[in-house]
């Protein structure tokens, strides 16, 4: 048999199967190897990781659409507290609108939720029935937005912005954003930069309809003191701190489109 072993260097070389078939093997483990062990380096020297400028979700085309999304929404009944069901079908409805309006304009056929579902405890709610610490959850395989509608205190104004960020993490999803198919690592910073562009594209939805609770928004996440052994902590680590979150709502605020909630191109600093 002929192999390594039967070659010495007085002798002429006489290339068996062995040698010519194991520098290529080797050279394709250490790639495969490679590969796998510096793949956060690969992908930020290519310039797609998250947190580049030039990643798949930085560059997605739901960015074409240029036009501030929000408007006015006709629908909303003058006093926004009295029902706040009915307030809360009425903004969605127009949240159907202007989606669909920036959608369009981005080539992306957009396709309502299949259901909002307002529930008053979490295990009504299509996914997410066993965690019982949200106000919103957005089932991603039942398409359903879940907001959950406590009565009687007459606080209308932060349902409606979890109404629009769970409308928002819909948006992600039907525009394929969230999509995990591409080259994207997905850890608690890739959930920072979902949930933050969530609340940037919320801000961008509610700035016509709803500047004052939006205000208001940006002051009770700017008060998180972001206290890392808090009950706040892991929540923090998922969707990013207080700071981060007010800034990323004053972004969607002033400017209103998508490009400025572009939360997947943005340097880790601003999704922390
Ligand atoms: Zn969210």
């Amino acid at each position: 048999m002929s192999g390594p072993r039967d070659w010495s260097p007085g002798e002429p070389r006489r290339p068996g199967v062995v040698r010519r078939v194991l520098p290529v093997a080797l050279a394709f483990a250490i790639i495969a190897c490679g590969t796998v062990y510096l793949r956060g380096d690969l992908q930020g020297l290519i310039g797609t990781a998250p947190g580049s400028p030039r990643s798949a979700a930085a560059t997605h085309r739901l960015y074409a659409a240029t036009r501030p999304v929000g408007g006015r929404c006709a629908g909303l009944p003058r006093d926004l507290d009295a029902r706040p069901g009915v307030t809360l079908r009425a903004l969605a409805r127009c949240l159907d609108g202007m989606w669909a309006a920036s959608l369009a304009e981005a080539g992306i056929d957009y396709t309502p939720p299949a259901e909002l579902r307002l529930v008053r405890v979490p295990a009504d709610a299509a996914c997410g029935k066993e965690d019982h610490d949200w106000a919103g959850i957005y089932c991603p395989r039942e398409r359903v937005v879940n907001v959950l509608v406590q009565g009687g205190d007459g606080r209308t104004a932060p349902m409606m912005f979890t109404l629009a960020h769970e409308y928002a993490h819909h948006v992600q999803e039907v525009s394929g954003i969230a999509d995990r198919r591409g080259s994207e690592t997905f850890d608690e910073a890739w959930s920072r930069r979902l949930e933050l562009q969530a609340d940037c594209l919320a801000a961008a939805a509610l700035r016509v309809v709803g500047p004052r609770l939006l205000r208001e928004q940006r002051r009770v996440a700017a008060a998180d003191a972001g206290d890392p052994d808090g009950p706040a902590a892991s929540y923090r680590q998922s969707h990013g701190s207080g700071a981060s979150s007010a800034a990323w709502i004053a972004r969607g605020q002033r400017t209103g489109t998508v490009g400025a909630c572009n939360t997947w191109g943005a340097p880790a600093t601003q999704v922390s």
